[in-house]
This record gives structure tokens, C-alpha cells and sequence, in this order.
């Protein structure tokens, strides 16, 4: 089946076609010809990823999914959140979202957070929502050179290394995004 996915971030399209296998063929934004920004500037991650699938439904007619993910870190009351990509900027840097978290979480014992996901899919013309959760803690200082974004600072519950020092394949195993597509996918292969 083939099914259009609103990114280009290559670490995303890689981890999500890595759980749904070959019997989904995943188009990006890049490969569908489509090169502005998307609009992404709701309130939540469930407004983001359905605005983002809206807007590529829109453009080809074809079923599609998109995503958001947030990090929600307890002691700061949720935040990141919705605004993970942007914490430190507009600029949307990994290295400065992670010092301003470091910074934001100095002195605080509590260092529990959760990374959320919610893929939002148009199938048919029908809208569906998919959500994933990792629990974990953050680091004192960032760890590991693989993954993306935040990966470097967050170990998952039950685990002694952050994602960034986790192989794809074990990320994805327990990752937010692994549990939010393995969802999407037990309901396409359902269907
Ligand atoms: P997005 O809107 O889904 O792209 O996610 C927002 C931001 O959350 C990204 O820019 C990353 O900083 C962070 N993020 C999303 N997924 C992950 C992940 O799997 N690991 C680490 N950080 C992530």
C-alpha cells in the first residue's frame, strides 16, 4: 500500500519505515514534488498533526498521515510540549533546544519525562488518531551520537542509555513514534 507521509526528516521517514515493513510503500513530502512549509501552529500535538494531514489530503487527494511529537518534562510542567521543536528559537536547533533544557532543568531533582507522539492518518476521507508514549528520565549532560533532536538526553525507563545511543531497531522498539506507527499499521492491516 502505498501511503504519503507529511515530513522530510530522513530520521523520522527511516524509524517509520522501518516498523511498517515493505508492505507500505512511504512517499514524502520531497518525493511528491510538495517543498513549502507546512503550517504547524496549534495548541496541541493533535491539532499540528491533523492540521499537517489535512493540508497534504488537500494537495493530492490520497490517503496520508502526519505526525507530532512532543517532549513533556514533569518539572516543567509539560513543557517543552508542543513547542519542542522551537524551544530555543525559531531556528529550530537540536543543540540549543538541548543546552536551554539542560539550563531549564539545573538544580531539579524530579527528571521525569515522557516523549508523546500523535500520528493523525486520512484514509479515505475518514480522520484517525494514533497516540505513543515513552516514559523516562532526563540526563545531566547529552549522551550518544545517533537519532535526533532530544535523543541525546533521554533515557527510557528501564534502560541504562539515552536513544542516542540506542541502534535504530531498539529505538523504534520502545520509541513514541515505534508505538504511535505500530498502531497506525495493526489498523491499516486490519482493514
Ligand atoms: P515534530 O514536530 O514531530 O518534528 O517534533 C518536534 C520536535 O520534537 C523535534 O524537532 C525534535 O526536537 C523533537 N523530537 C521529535 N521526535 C523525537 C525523537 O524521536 N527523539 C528526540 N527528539 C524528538
Amino acid at each position: 500500500m502505498k501511503l504519503n507521509f507529511a515530513t522530510n526528516n530522513n530520521h523520522k521517514l527511516k524509524e517509520v519505515q522501518e516498523v511498517l515493513g515493505d508492505s507500505f510503500q512511504i512517499e514524502s513530502l520531497h518525493e511528491l514534488g510538495i517543498h513549502e512549509d507546512i503550517p504547524e501552529n496549534q495548541q496541541t500535538l493533535e491539532g499540528n498533526a491533523l492540521q499537517k494531514a489535512r493540508f497534504l489530503y488537500q494537495r493530492t487527494g490520497e490517503s496520508c498521515f502526519a505526525d507530532d511529537t512532543g517532549l513533556e518534562v514533569e518539572a516543567l510542567n509539560g513543557a517543552p510540549g508542543v513547542y519542542s521543536a522551537r524551544y530555543a528559537g525559531e531556528s529550530k536547533n537540536s543543540l540549543d533546544n538541548m543546552a536551554l533544557l539542560l539550563k531549564n532543568m539545573e538544580g531539579k531533582q524530579n527528571r521525569k519525562a515522557r516523549f508523546r507522539t500523535v500520528i493523525a492518518l486520512i484514509l479515505d476521507g475518514k480522520e484517525y488518531l494514533f497516540e505513543g508514549i515513552v516514559n523516562g528520565v532526563i540526563t545531566e549532560q547529552p549522551r550518544g551520537t545517533a537519532g535526533f533532536g532530544y535523543d541525546p538526553l533521554f533515557v527510557p525507563d528501564g534502560y541504562a542509555t539515552t536513544f542516542a545511543e540506542m541502534d535504530s531497531e531498539s529505538k523504534n522498539a520502545i520509541s513514541h513514534r515505534g508505538l504511535a506507527v505500530e498502531k497506525l499499521a495493526a489498523f491499516l492491516l486490519k482493514r
